[in-house]
């Protein structure tokens, strides 16, 4: 991407997260070059006065001036100082959210992409470790800043003549040109770098986290996670011990240019203050200015260099955040709204293959499902149950064949309302660190109290509940408070279930979610299940086949095929199906158990 696409790309994305933050920075940055210029300008007056004319008045007016701008501009640096200090971190913040956003809505397939991935790992890195974004915020405005503080001391120079602002030009050239092959050393460096800190930053992440010192304590990994924390480091310190060398170098160059910028200012305005051989002779008020904006100018427009080459190589750290946020996300495929319930589905000679692999996963599928149906989805491991739910609930689509609900193909619906229809516990469901009541609801506290506790009850969690002081109000898990509670496996999938049917969906769909329960727990579970789903259109994916019993047919799948749908009953006097096999055999293991 380009920068200037990038950078109205940022701003649109600023502009919609804060306006008002933007308009603070270009005040600021306009309050803070007029203080410059006026820095400059008004001692001139003073010291002409002073050795000139002597009018005690005037002396005290510009002394007053003076002395006012000096604490008018002072506090009000101060004051914006105060309001951009608390602002920053928030526009930080902002945009970090927007990049959760972007996200949390990127069409789901995407995860299986090694470039979505990376390009995702790069983004965040940009901006929560090098908040590369706060440093492009601030970085512009102070851009913005020296341009105009700029633009007003060369208008000064221009006034003495145009040899001083051309030689002091040429210098600075010589100045940028070190920055630009200092700022080309330091990319390189950069790009070197970044794989290594990455690798880094995954090997302090897995001492930190909670969910492996398991692992890491009776595996005894502690040592070896250690050493390769340190020989990262160590390779991380080498490379910025050779880039401080090397920036050293650069270092003192500038300061040699910076001197000779000095020597010719002071020389040129101190001859024009003593002859009139090269121009008017000046005043020593007039000397003073010059000299002192000369010597701003070469400063300010070194810091100027500084910043493009910054703004630069920010504009390329977020690149990958760029690309990112320009990604189109799910809800923009479909537009026509899934109104009502889903009254039927239907699978059309249904073929998929996951990205990236050669497998057909799903072959040919068809079916049809009716309104208050319950499915159970039975097949060995990797046969694809799993994949057909994935495609219902458009995390992916199929390659050829179509998925129709109420006669529709399911791309063509508005994705928000679709999902909004659907209710999936899947095997590898994720409970958050919010209340029990706020993982069933998906919502903040305090509403539907009663379903809640209804629904708990229903799923077999009232026991639990009324064992809990806050009941409903305990926090899931005990890293955010020490009342926390930590629910057994078994628990952790009641509340699934809970949130699948406390979502108000015409489908409801189980991934295999019991299988932490015991079968009695399960059967019990499996029994109410169909009871509370009621009017519901229900697919049950279970490796107990006895939970295919309490349902109205049972969609057989094998390497990828339908090889049979029909009730219970009809399969079981099919000799040679599938589903007698298997729920035979389970039946003959559970009878030994
Ligand atoms: P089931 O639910 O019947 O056990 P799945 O639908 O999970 O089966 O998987 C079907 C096949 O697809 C398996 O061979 C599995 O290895 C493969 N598979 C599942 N997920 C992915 C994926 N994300 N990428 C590539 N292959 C996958």
């Amino acid at each position: 991407m380009k920068n200037g696409k990038k950078l109205k790309l940022f701003f649109s994305l600023s502009w919609s997260e804060a306006p008002s933050y933007i308009l603070l920075l270009i005040a600021n940055t306009a309050i803070a070059g007029l203080q410059t210029v006026a820095t400059v300008v008004l001692p001139k007056y003073l010291i002409d006065e002073l050795t000139g004319g002597r009018d005690l008045s005037r002396i005290a007016l510009t002394s007053a001036l003076i002395l006012g701008s000096n604490l008018f501009f002072g506090w009000l640096a101060r004051f914006m100082k105060r309001c951009l200090s608390v602002q920053n971190p928030y526009m930080n913040q902002r945009l970090e959210r927007r990049l959760s956003e972007k996200i949390m809505n990127v069409p789901y397939e995407r995860l299986e992409e090694p470039y979505y991935l990376d390009l995702k790992e790069r983004a965040a890195f940009a901006c929560i470790n090098q908040q590369a974004m706060q440093g492009l915020i601030t970085g512009l405005a102070d851009l913005l800043q020296k341009g105009i503080t700029l633009f007003g001391l060369a208008v000064i120079l221009v006034t003495l003549g145009p040899l001083l602002p051309a030689i002091l030009l040429l210098l600075v050239g010589v100045m940028l040109l070190l920055q630009k092959k200092h700022a080309k050393n330091m990319q390189a460096i950069h790009e070197y770098i970044l794989p290594i800190n990455r690798r880094y930053g995954y090997y302090v992440n897995l001492c930190f986290n909670d969910e492996l010192q398991k692992d890491i304590r009776l595996y005894d990994m502690a040592k070896m996670l250690g050493e390769r924390v340190d020989y990262y480091n160590q390779e991380i310190t080498q490379v910025f011990g050779d880039y401080r060398r090397k920036e050293g170098v650069y270092m003192g160059l500038y300061s040699i240019v910076n001197d000779l910028q000095a020597a010719v200012s002071y020389g040129y305005v101190g001859l024009r203050a003593l002859s009139s051989r090269l121009g008017p002779r000046i005043s020593l008020g007039s000397f003073t200015m010059y000299v002192n904006a000369a010597v701003q100018f070469c400063a300010g427009i070194t810091d100027f260099g500084r910043a493009v080459i910054r703004i630069n190589q920010l504009l390329d750290y977020l690149d990958p955040f760029m690309e990112l946020m320009s990604l189109p996300e799910e809800e923009e495929k479909g537009s026509v709204p899934l109104a009502g319930p889903i009254e039927s589905i239907e699978f059309n000679q249904v073929d998929f293959t996951y990205p990236g692999s050669e497998k057909k996963v799903l072959d040919q599928v068809s079916f049809h499902v009716q309104k208050g149906e319950k499915i159970s989805v039975v097949g060995l491991n990797g046969a694809g149950k799993t994949t057909l739910i994935k495609l219902l609930c458009r995390l992916y689509e199929p390659q050829s064949g179509e998925i129709r609900v109420n006669g529709r193909d399911i791309r063509e619906y508005e994705y928000r309302s679709y999902t909004a229809q659907l209710a999936a516990v899947f095997q590898d469901y994720r409970l958050f660190a919010f209340t029990i009541g706020e993982n069933i609801s998906g919502r903040a506290a305090g509403e539907d109290e009663a379903r809640l506790k209804e629904l708990a009850r229903q799923v077999g969690l009232n026991e639990k509940l009324a064992s809990l002081p806050d009941g409903l109000h305990t926090l899931l898990g005990k890293s955010y408070d020490e009342n926390g509670t930590e629910l057994s496996g078994g628990q952790q999938q009641k509340i699934a279930i809970a949130r699948a049917l406390y979502k108000e969906a015409s489908l409801i769909i189980l991934d295999e979610p019991t299988s932490a329960l015991d079968p009695l727990a399960e059967a019990e579970i499996y029994e109410n299940f169909n009871e509370l789903a009621g009017g519901k259109t229900a697919f049950y994916i279970s490796h107990r086949m006895s939970s295919s019993v309490f349902c109205d047919k049972i969609l057989v799948l094998s390497g990828g095929h339908v090889s049979d749908f029909a009730s219970h009953a009809e399969l079981m006097q099919k000799k040679d199906s599938l589903y007698r096999q298997l729920f035979e055999t389970q039946a003959r293991n559970y009878a030994k158990g």
